[in-house]
């Protein structure tokens, strides 16, 4: 018995009532777990039973060790055989509970717990319940992924596993039962005991009926607490009712998480149709492979401006927004991703707004903000310097460049080998020449004193 603790277990038993049974959401075909702990707090691995022949395949049992090196089985009615258990014994127990000393005995009890409660009902499996129906919650309302697949309900069970298998958990399991540390007088108060002591042929007391139940039951175990002191049959039936009922209890968690789910996609519907409403001036929904020269001439035509690159021929809502989108316009708008209102795509609307073209989805169009047209300036600079004095110069542009960018101006600047300084472009939307001859004025004023020519 040392180290050795089934729910119900025991491999081959042939009651139906001391199964351990959890529902994969999928089938509603049940599938048997085989827990074992020891006395010192120890979990083995757990022996998988699922039902039917679909898992024969190895490519499949591979998928599951993936998620979680467990013993994985089938059997034509997802309930452990005796064939099961032989190749469970050899694969899991014998091995894990070999002794440090090869002269040490270990003794396994199967007695289909006629004679002793067993720790694992006593707590563990309580815990484990619930955290794996928090798991399934959690799967469902991050997925919405419906039916439950034999991976994900291994993994929502590996991660309850987890938290309820614990060492404080298994360890007072076993203590309440009083079958470690050893203690008679524990054992033989506990209810399981008791019902079993009550049932004999002479004592049986009478049978009552369930509406004579002194209160209405809340959970599974008073279900089947209802039938102790009752003949076998009875007993068996309120087994079954309390397995219903766990049921019953199942679905009502999923449809929980459903609604929950549900909820919190509403909510964000409406926090999406408050975000929008405050944007009320013009926009333009441009389709995917509308080049940027296209969608600029309407929004001309229309007195207004979008905001674009440098080429005209890119595709606007393709790469060119998709990754970010730097513009002549920028520093008075932003970037082409901050013009987005909606992609048709909601669900990425931020890892499109600058994630890259092509890195996440197909957008099919997107709509984006629209201003009014103004008249633009444009600069160039130039200017080359062979001694030490061009770098004082580049200095005197540096700092004065965050007032450029300020006043709403764009700068493209090139610091060429040679000590050449190249500034190709500048736009100022809605300035003109005289503006931006007044923002470079530091540079051109430095270049003046210096005696450096520049164009
Ligand atoms: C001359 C020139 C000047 C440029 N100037 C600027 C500039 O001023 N500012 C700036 O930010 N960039 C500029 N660029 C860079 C340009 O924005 C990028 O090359 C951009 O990726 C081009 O997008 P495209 O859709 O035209 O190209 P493509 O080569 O067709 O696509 C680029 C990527 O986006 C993906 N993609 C295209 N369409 C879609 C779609 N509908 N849905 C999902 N993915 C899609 C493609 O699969 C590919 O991975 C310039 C490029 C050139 C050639």
């Amino acid at each position: 018995m040392a180290g050795f603790g089934l729910d119900s277990l025991v491999v081959g038993s042939a009651e139906p009532k001391k199964k351990t049974f959890l529902k994969g959401a999928q089938t509603r075909a049940w599938t048997s777990f085989i827990e074992a702990v020891t006395t010192d707090g120890r979990v083995l691995k757990p022996g998988v039973i699922f039902k039917g022949k679909d898992l024969q395949k190895q490519w499949f049992i591979d998928k599951f060790r993936r998620t979680a090196d467990w013993y994985y089985i089938t059997s034509p009615n997802g309930w452990t055989d005796n064939h099961i258990a032989v190749e469970w014994l050899k694969q899991v127990y014998l091995p894990q509970t070999k002794p440090a000393d090869e002269g040490e005995a270990r003794l396994i009890i199967l007695d289909g717990h006629g004679s002793h409660a067993q720790p694992l009902d006593n707590g563990v499996f309580n815990s484990l319940k619930a955290y794996y129906r928090r798991e399934l919650g959690k799967l469902v309302s991050l997925t919405d992924s419906r039916p439950v697949d034999k991976v994900n309900f291994i993994r929502c069970y590996a991660r309850a596993r987890e938290a309820a298998f614990t060492k404080q958990n298994i360890k007072s399991g076993w203590k309440v039962t009083g079958n470690w540390p050893i203690s008679r007088r524990q054992a033989m108060n506990h209810p399981e005991i008791q019902e079993d002591r009550v049932a004999g042929p002479v004592d049986q007391p009478p049978e009552r009926a369930p509406d004579d139940s002194p209160s209405t039951p809340k959970n599974s175990r008073e279900i089947k607490d209802m039938g102790a002191g009752k003949s076998p049959t009875t007993r068996r039936l309120f087994g079954k009712a309390a397995h219903a009922f766990e049921g019953q209890q199942s679905q009502l968690a999923e449809k929980d998480a459903t609604i929950a789910s549900l909820q919190e996609e509403l909510d964000r519907l409406k926090r999406g149709k408050k975000e929008k409403s405050p944007y009320a001036g013009k926009v333009m929904k441009i389709g995917a492979g509308v080049q940027a020269s296209e969608a600029q001439a309407l929004a001309k035509a229309n007195g207004l401006v979008v905001v674009d690159g440098d080429c005209p021929s890119v595709g606007i809502a393709g790469g060119y927004t998709q990754g970010g989108g730097t513009s002549p316009l920028a520093s008075k708008f932003g970037l082409a991703a901050d013009q987005v209102l909606e992609w048709d795509n909601s669900d990425l609307y931020w890892a499109l707004c600058g994630g890259g073209g092509g890195t996440y989805g197909v957008v099919l169009s997107m709509t984006v903000k629209l201003h009014q047209y103004q008249p633009t300036a444009g600069a160039t600079l130039s200017f080359a310097e062979p001694l030490d004095v061009y770098w004082d110069l580049v200095r005197v542009f540096l700092m004065n460049l965050p007032t450029i960018l300020d006043a709403g101006a764009t700068v493209y600047f090139q610091l060429l080998p040679g000590n050449t300084f190249s500034l190709p472009q500048s736009y100022f939307l809605g300035g003109n020449g005289q503006d931006l001859e007044h923002l470079f004025q530091p540079t051109t004023q430095a270049l003046k004193q210096s005696g450096i020519p520049y164009t």
